[in-house]
């Protein structure tokens, strides 16, 4: 395995599509904070999703180089458990600060790789760089306790480490996911296997540049890569102690289900369909241009995108405001500041979204904004699809059941918000949910029933910051403990308790004892 450098660095990224010709760049496997070319025969091709063209070559990783990442993981765990908190701490402290120095770099490798528009991408980098901030308040959250249970015997309930954390992430959130591993499992003094997507590794190297520049030791964090195989390493090896998976719900259904079986920890987020409801009283502006952002940004491959709107009694009258708002979004290159929305990751992505549109007009929806036939500018190519919205949408409608993962909005009216709220919970996805209102007690009812795991009065994308947990439920999430938050310490730590006797009496002779210790 020869040693490689990346593509990019702190000074020179991509500042544009690369050019037609230019030879793709090999993405290394990252073992012992080293950088190599995999042996492998079987290459993926990595499509910029703007040009169609390939710009990166990423390795199926072969079996032995997933058994080496393992290996160095779990040995690494052996002396890196001990590492004191405050030095684990420290490491991510430096890791942040490294992660803002390298904000641009990585937006553009985000761009190029994935598509979505620069600032979008650099939200992408922010929320994950939230999480690596939230990781150093470990010497807090992983305070043990202990209490004198009786004269001179004392309890202490700590929380260790597991080992090695197996990471499987999706393509939409290319730096955002791996950060919900890499800084939490640094402070909490496990290791870990990460296979980011296929489809857009690039942002996840550059972390691992970064964490050797910031003095993370070698088999800390390690990078592998492929696809179902990889997958089925960490499932199966015996020494990755937990999965922590987020993508689709097949394959997620999937992985927890093995990766229980094989008894390991798994949490599990999944997909969704989440619902934007707007009752009479709201305010219009508002409620338009967050329910347009939140169902087209970075278009609609968002596992929190607003792909459902119930309009409750008159606020149908307001759809036309929408379409017009949808209307006057620029799609375009991820590259130029005026597109709002980027293209999606690849051409069967695209192709499924079309098939979904047709079958769902076939099937009573009204097509009342069409994307499909976008045309942008310098990028023939491109996996763009406009805004799209339909209308009279029903529940058994496929555009209603499938999660499209696309700009496309499908639109439900009721009379009432019971009739809403009805609906939201018979979906058997949990993700989030939003009401858009300006009645307390409309926004009281709403969040005392509503079912989904992260609800928004007038957020349309709530998601919490890293202090609370990524709280999706129902058939959006498998598991216990969600991801990050105290529950996502929890998740990665087990907890050992310590029971001491230090008499500060004489000790007296006494005759050994047969019956359960009482705490007298
Ligand atoms: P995906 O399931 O296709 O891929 C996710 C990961 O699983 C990838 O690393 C991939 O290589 C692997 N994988 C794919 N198919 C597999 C299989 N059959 N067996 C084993 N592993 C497999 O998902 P994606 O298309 O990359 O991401 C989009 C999906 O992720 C959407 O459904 C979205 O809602 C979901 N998502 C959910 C959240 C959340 O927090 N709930 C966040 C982001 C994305």
């Amino acid at each position: 395995m020869s040693e490689i450098k990346l593509h990019t660095t702190l000074d020179s990224y991509p500042k544009d599509h690369i050019d037609k010709g230019t030879e793709p760049y090999i993405t290394p496997n990252f073992i012992n904070n080293k950088f190599t070319k995999s042996t492998t025969s079987e290459w993926i091709d990595l499509h910029d999703p703007a040009t169609d063209q390939i710009i990166s070559k990423v390795p199926q990783s072969t079996d032995q180089e997933l058994n080496e990442a393992i290996e160095s993981a779990n040995t690494t765990f052996k002396t890196w458990k001990h590492t004191s908190i405050i030095k684990r701490q420290q490491l991510v402290f430096k890791f942040v600060e490294l992660l803002k120095k390298n904000h641009d770099r990585l937006a553009a490798v985000i761009v190029a790789e994935q598509g979505k528009n620069f600032d979008d991408a650099k939200g992408d980098v922010l929320r994950g760089l939230q999480v690596a901030e939230y990781a150093t308040s470990v010497t807090t959250e992983l305070q043990g306790v202990q209490l004198e249970v009786a004269t001179d015997l004392e309890t202490l309930m700590i929380r260790e480490p597991l080992g090695v954390i197996g990471a499987i992430c999706p393509f939409n959130f290319p730096a955002m996911i791996p950060l919900w591993t890499i800084p939490m499992v640094i402070a909490t003094g496990n290791t870990a296997v990460i296979k980011p997507s296929e489809r857009d590794p690039g942002a996840c190297l550059i972390f691992a540049e970064l964490l050797i520049e910031a003095g993370v030791p070698s088999g800390v964090i390690n990078i592998i890569h492929g696809k179902v195989p990889t997958v089925n390493k960490l499932l199966d090896h015996p020494d990755i102690k937990a999965i922590q998976f987020v993508g689709s719900s097949k394959a997620g259904d999937y992985i927890y289900t093995k990766g229980t079986s094989n008894k390991k920890r798994v949490q599990a987020n999944l997909a969704a369909k989440n619902h934007v409801v707007v009752v009479p009283d709201a305010n219009k502006a508002q409620f338009v241009n967050s329910i347009t952002g939140a169902f087209a940004g970075a278009a609609g491959q968002r596992c929190m995108a607003a792909s459902v709107l119930v309009t409750v009694g008159s606020t149908k009258e307001w759809i036309p405001d929408v379409i017009e708002a949808a209307k006057n979004l620029n799609v375009g290159s991820g590259f130029d500041k005026k597109s709002d929305l980027g293209p999606m990751i690849s051409k069967q992505a695209l192709q499924r979204a079309h098939d979904i549109i047709e079958e769902g007009v076939k099937t009573g929806a009204n097509l009342v904004l069409d994307g499909r036939d976008i045309k942008v500018d310098g990028f023939p190519n491109g996996y763009f699809l406009g805004p799209t919205i339909l209308t009279n949408v029903t529940r058994d409608n496929i555009a209603y059941k499938e999660e499209i993962f696309a700009p496309v909005l499908s639109i439900l009216s009721v009379d009432t918000l019971d009739e809403a709220i009805e609906i939201v919970n018979s979906n058997p996805y949990g993700n989030g949910v939003a009401l858009f209102t300006t009645s307390g007690i409309q926004a009281k009812k709403f969040t005392k029933e509503i079912d989904p795991g992260q609800v928004g009065i007038n957020v349309p994308i709530p998601v919490p910051l890293p202090m609370f947990s990524f709280t999706g439920n129902k058939g959006s999430f498998n598991g216990d403990l969600n991801f990050y938050g105290k529950a996502g310490f929890t998740f990665l730590t087990q907890a050992k308790t310590i029971t001491s006797l230090w008499k500060t009496s004489l000790i007296e002779d006494s005759k050994p004892s047969t019956s359960m210790p009482t705490h007298n």
